[in-house]
Order: structure tokens, then C-alpha cells, then sequence
């Protein structure tokens, strides 16, 4: 679902460069929970920034549901980018809209009529669990209920990849292991592929079927998680 062949991405130019990732390659089956692990400076927000090509790699190709997103026009991209969904560690929602209109979002931008994007918005918040909320702005909700908003917003055009950056490093552990049980339940419910980045041990544990350790730009383990991380 996702393969990512040879990625390189060089940040600078002439004498002034970071080479932030070297030659990495990896592939994520359908209906897997990918974790990259690593520390600070490994390379993990380049990589996954890599795969929407939010960030676009120096060398390499990156595939997406069988199109190699790296060599397609402006246009192609966009339309493409509607089949992969992410949430951030800060959430980044819309301050001064409501927790419907988060949602909705997406669909406004894909110009879904109003019945469409209402009845959808009802489905994703009562997924989330936040049926009580939908009028609320972000500052009213907390960090749990608003990555909850984020998750429903990145689901609202169907993606078949999620890609999660950092999504609970600004939570609480209990929260944490909330919002983690609410993906498991969206992975196995929809069969949704996600992938997702963290420097928690934690994360990779309760959730991941594989789990790649980067270092330096590379991958220098990779594997079942019960393989790599033997359990005592
Ligand atoms: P991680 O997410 O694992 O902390 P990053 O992908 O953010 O790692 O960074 C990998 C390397 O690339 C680091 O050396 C970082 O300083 C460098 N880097 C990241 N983004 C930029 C950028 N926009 N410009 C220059 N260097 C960058
Ligand atoms: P616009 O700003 O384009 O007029 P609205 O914000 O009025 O759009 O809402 C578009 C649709 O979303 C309407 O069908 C409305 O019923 C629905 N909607 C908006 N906010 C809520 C809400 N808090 N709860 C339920 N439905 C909502």
C-alpha cells in the first residue's frame, strides 16, 4: 500500500546540506499498523512528510496504493493526496471553526453536497465518540477530543493510508492508550493501513504489527515487533 524505493532527501544546498535520509526503502502491506521508531534528528517527520510529498525527497520514488505519487503533475497529486489522511502531534485544526465543521472540511473541499457531508460528519463523530462536542470549538475541547476531531477529519474522504506524525506525544499516557485503542478499532474495522511515526516505545508496542528502527536516516532494524523488541 505504501513503498517507499530509495528515498533520499538532501535539506540545503552546495557547501550547507543535511542529508536527512539515505537511500531508505520500506513497503506497508494493506491493513497493517506501521511504527517508525527513532530518536530526535533520525529522520522520522522527514520520512513521513515524504509519503504526501509535503516534503518532496531529492532521489527515490514513492508509491501509494500502486501510483508513484514522485512523478505525477501538480493536479494528479492533488487528487491523489485525498487518499491518504493525516493527523500531527498538534492536531492543527481550525481554531475558529467547530468541531462539525473540522470535520466537514474535507468535504467542502471536495464540494460534497450539504445532506452528503451531514450525514457523513454524524457517522465520523459518532466513530470518534463525540457526538456531545459537534458545536464546540477546539480551545473547549481537550488534547484527547482533539485528536479525536483530527482523526475524524482525516477520515472523512476515505483515505486508504492513515499516516500519523507524532499523534499522541502531546498526551497523557492514559489519553495516549485512548486514542491508540480508538486506531486499532479504525484499522481493524475499515482494514485502513496506517503508518505512523514515534519516539514512544510504547506506541510501537501496543499497536504495530511491524516496526522499523531509523537511525541516521536509515533503517537499521526492521521487522514483527515481537521480533525486534523481544518481549521479557
Ligand atoms: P526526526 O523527526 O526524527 O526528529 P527530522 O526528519 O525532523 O527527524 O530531521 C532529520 C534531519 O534533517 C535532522 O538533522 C534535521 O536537523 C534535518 N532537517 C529536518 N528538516 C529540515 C529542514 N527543513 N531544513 C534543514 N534541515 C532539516
Ligand atoms: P454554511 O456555512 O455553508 O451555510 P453550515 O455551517 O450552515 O454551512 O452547515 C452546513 C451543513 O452542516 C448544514 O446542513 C447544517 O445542518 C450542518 N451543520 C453545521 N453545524 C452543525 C452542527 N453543529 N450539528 C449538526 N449539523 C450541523
Amino acid at each position: 500500500m505504501i513503498q517507499l524505493k530509495e528515498i533520499t532527501k538532501i535539506y540545503g544546498k552546495k557547501n550547507k546540506t543535511t542529508t536527512a535520509l539515505s537511500k531508505l526503502s520500506l513497503d506497508v502491506k494493506k491493513g497493517e499498523i506501521y511504527g517508525v521508531i527513532g530518536h530526535s534528528g533520525a529522520g522520522k517527520s522527514t520520512l513521513i512528510r515524504c509519503i504526501n510529498l509535503l516534503e518532496r525527497p531529492t532521489e527515490g520514488e514513492v508509491w501509494v496504493g500502486g501510483v508513484e505519487l514522485t512523478r505525477l503533475g501538480k493536479k494528479e497529486l492533488q487528487q491523489q493526496r485525498g487518499k491518504i489522511g493525516m493527523i500531527f502531534q498538534h492536531f492543527n485544526l481550525l481554531s475558529s471553526s467547530t468541531v462539525y465543521d473540522n470535520i466537514a472540511f474535507p468535504l467542502m473541499l471536495r464540494g460534497a453536497s450539504r445532506a452528503e457531508s451531514k450525514q457523513k460528519v454524524d457517522e465520523l463523530l459518532s466513530l470518534v465518540g463525540l457526538e456531545a462536542h459537534r458545536s464546540k470549538y477546539p480551545a473547549q475541547l481537550s488534547g484527547g477530543q482533539k485528536q479525536r476531531v483530527g482523526i475524524a477529519r482525516a477520515l472523512a474522504s476515505d483515505p486508504d493510508v492513515l499516516l500519523c506524525d507524532e499523534a499522541t506525544s502531546a498526551l497523557d499516557p492514559q489519553t495516549t492508550d485512548s486514542i491508540l485503542s480508538l486506531l486499532l478499532d479504525i484499522n481493524r474495522r475499515f482494514n485502513l493501513t496506517i503508518m505512523l511515526i514515534t519516539h514512544e516505545m510504547h506506541v510501537i508496542q501496543t499497536i504495530c504489527d511491524r516496526v522499523a528502527v531509523i537511525h541516521e536516516g536509515g533503517i537499521v532494524e526492521e521487522g514483527p515487533v515481537s521480533e525486534v523488541f523481544l518481549k521479557p
